[in-house]
């Protein structure tokens, strides 16, 4: 499953060791979707074929938090089931 880092924290020792385990995979950043907001997020985790969809999913998750974005980590859930 998916997980994501807001960009500031990624840098912080608690979180690099985690993030290490993704280091052969390319991260994905999620900007939070509301206009002028420079928050965003580090994707780890996904595989280029469900790249898009967990974006979007993501993408929904942080617009939730807008504007406090208090969340460090976010897990990237499938909120629904979508028809394939
Ligand atoms: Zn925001």
């Amino acid at each position: 499953m998916p997980k994501s880092y807001r960009t500031d924290i990624t840098g912080k020792p608690k979180f690099a060791e985690e993030i290490q385990h993704y280091k052969k995979a390319t991260p994905e950043r999620v900007q939070c979707p509301s206009p002028g907001c420079e928050c965003s997020y580090e994707m780890y985790g996904h595989t280029a074929a469900d790249r898009e969809s967990n974006t979007a999913t993501l993408k929904e998750r942080i617009l939730r938090e807008h504007p406090d974005h208090t969340s460090e980590v976010l897990a990237v859930n499938q909120f629904r089931k979508r028809p394939r």
